[in-house]
């Protein structure tokens, strides 16, 4: 561990403290310039005190910043604000959610290796594995999410890691993390979760015995759509070696986006809370409805995890999908029916979104893969926002009546 990570260690004052309070606190550094606020460092590079100096920093012998693709303090506030929240020995920062799944495969694994991802994953996670990764060796096998027996039964001699995304995008099935766990540890494997849909503010993979928690912080943790953004944490041994790829790869986050998300992270609980009440009511709202033939949402008794998603999650989320009785034809006409809401594929706004994943998210993936990942053509996930429920029902009620 480097000497400039001690130095940006927590305030001591913080030991003990609840989650709110780390969200707004964790890593922030009281200075008598910056006392209240979070300081943007929008450098590039750092200034040394002598030719010594410089020599020392760059030999990691004495602590301090050399350059903002290794360490700039702002990003560094928000992975020490991250690794808080996630009760993580330490965080890392990377410029999008997938220059997270990327950091995390080329730090930790080799060409020869085998590497199980849960079937139903983000598109472009996919698409890295079987466009990208493949080319250098590495395998990759996609086991059903929540079949604990088909994980165990997919393992291989040369299986290093296992990632999974619990809730998945969009059709929000889960696993029992600290089962699989168990299971990876048993074979001598890690467990990496994609906490993207929960954020530490409902799940924390790691107290439950995951390796690995990564996120798109573009999503939850922004919180407005305003920019992209990653980060993974965990145990220091294997956060230093992803430090190590950033630093010479270079898909490390910017210190204004940093600055973003240590304001995003300020508000997540009261929003993920908010934003998961809404969408409980309209998933139970929406399954009543003639012309939704089912609607995939963890909250509801009717899922198989209900019970699962009771004991994992603190919330159930703010996404919510749902197939339309029609098809590609109806889900599109329900979509352009809407008013309020915004057409669009990002998620974890205020602003409530709705999308088509079978011809957006998913639509790059070949009509097998979209198959696998249970994506159908009736399919349409809606992301909940901040807005009134009633205008929200309201605009759902436009989409129901154009079917
Ligand atoms: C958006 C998303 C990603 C990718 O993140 P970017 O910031 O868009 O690169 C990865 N996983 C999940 C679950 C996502 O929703």
């Amino acid at each position: 561990m480097s000497q400039d990570w001690e130095a940006g260690r927590l305030d001591s004052d913080l030991e003990g403290v609840g989650f709110d309070t780390l969200a707004v606190r964790a890593g922030q550094h009281r200075t008598p310039e910056a006392e209240h606020g979070e300081a943007m460092f929008l450098t590039s590079s750092y200034v040394f005190r002598s030719a010594a100096d410089a020599a020392a920093r760059f030999a990691g012998e004495v602590p301090g910043n050399v350059y903002s693709r290794y360490t700039n303090p702002t990003v560094r506030a928000f992975e020490e604000r991250i690794a808080a929240l996630e009760g993580a020995e330490q965080a890392v920062a990377t410029a999008s959610g997938m220059a997270a799944i990327l950091a995390i495969v080329m730090s930790l694994c080799s060409s020869g290796d085998h590497v199980l991802v849960s079937r139903s994953v983000f598109g472009s996670t996919i698409s890295l594995f079987e466009k990208y990764l493949k080319r250098f060796g590495i395998e990759v096998d996609y086991p059903p999410l929540a079949d604990l027996g088909a994980w165990e039964a997919a393992f291989k001699p040369n299986t290093k890691l296992l990632f999974v995304e619990s809730p998945s995008n969009p059709l929000a099935e889960l696993v029992d993390i600290a089962a699989l766990a168990e299971i990876a540890h048993s074979r001598g494997a890690l467990l990496a979760v994609d906490n993207c849909f929960c954020t530490p503010a409902l799940q924390q993979p790691l107290k439950l015995g995951a390796d690995i928690v990564m996120h798109s912080a573009t999503k939850y943790i922004d919180g407005q759509g305003r920019g992209l953004g990653g980060v993974v944490a965990g145990r220091r041994a294997q956060m230093e070696l992803l430090v190590g790829f950033l630093r010479t790869a270079g898909p490390t986050l910017s210190p204004f986006n940093a600055w973003m998300f240590l304001k995003g992270l300020e508000t997540l609980r009261v929003r993920m809370q908010a934003q998961s009440a809404s969408a409980l009511e309209l998933a139970q709202w929406l399954e009543t409805q003639p012309g939704i033939d089912k609607v995939y949402y963890a909250g509801l008794p009717s899922h198989p995890q209900h019970e699962l998603a009771r004991r994992q999650q603190s919330a159930f989320g703010a996404v919510v999908s749902f197939e339309v009785a029609g098809g590609k034809e109806a889900a599109w006409r329900f979509i352009d029916a809407t008013r309020v809401i915004s057409i669009t594929t990002n998620l974890g706004d205020t602003k409530t979104t709705i999308a088509h994943p079978a011809t957006t998210s998913h639509g790059r993936l070949s009509p097998q893969e979209r198959a696998n990942a249970g994506i159908r053509d009736s399919l349409v996930r809606v992301a909940v926002g901040l807005e009134d429920i009633a205008d929200l029902k309201a605009d759902l009620a436009r989409g129901l009546a154009a079917l």
